[in-house]
């Protein structure tokens, strides 16, 4: 846990907010705002900064991310119609909270290229 991450304080369940799903990986939470009908977050349970802050010991909660991603589309019933998957990374990526997350988006139709 990093000190002062809000990640890391909704992970432990210390911030309140919509949990869609958790394990010893990963946890799902909506976004407080969304930008499509569905915005849901996902994120390692482990503090890592950024994609750019991630070692080859986090090649498995990487690959889990995605994965739990996808499958929180096709419980949501999002996926026959599409989503997107975003990571923001940095300052040119628009990245506002420092704890790796990926933005599942739905229920609309997403433009490109994106903003
Ligand atoms: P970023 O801009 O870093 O890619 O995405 C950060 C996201 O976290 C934003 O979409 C923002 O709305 C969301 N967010 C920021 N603070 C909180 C919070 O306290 N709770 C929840 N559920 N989402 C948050
Ligand atoms: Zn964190």
């Amino acid at each position: 846990m990093s000190q002062g991450c809000i990640f890391c304080k909704i992970v432990a369940g210390e911030m309140s907010s919509s949990f869609i799903y958790q394990d010893d990986e990963v946890t799902a939470f909506k976004d407080i705002n969304p930008q499509a009908p569905s915005h849901i977050l996902i994120v390692p349970n482990k503090h890592i900064g950024s994609v750019g802050d991630a070692s080859g010991e986090d090649q498995a909660v990487l690959g889990k991310l995605l994965l739990a991603a996808a499958q929180i589309a096709q419980e949501k019933g999002v996926a026959n119609r599409g989503y997107r998957l975003v990571i923001n990374t940095g300052v040119d990526g628009g990245q506002s909270v420092s704890h790796l997350h990926v933005h599942l988006l739905a229920g609309r139709q997403m433009s490109w290229p994106p903003g």
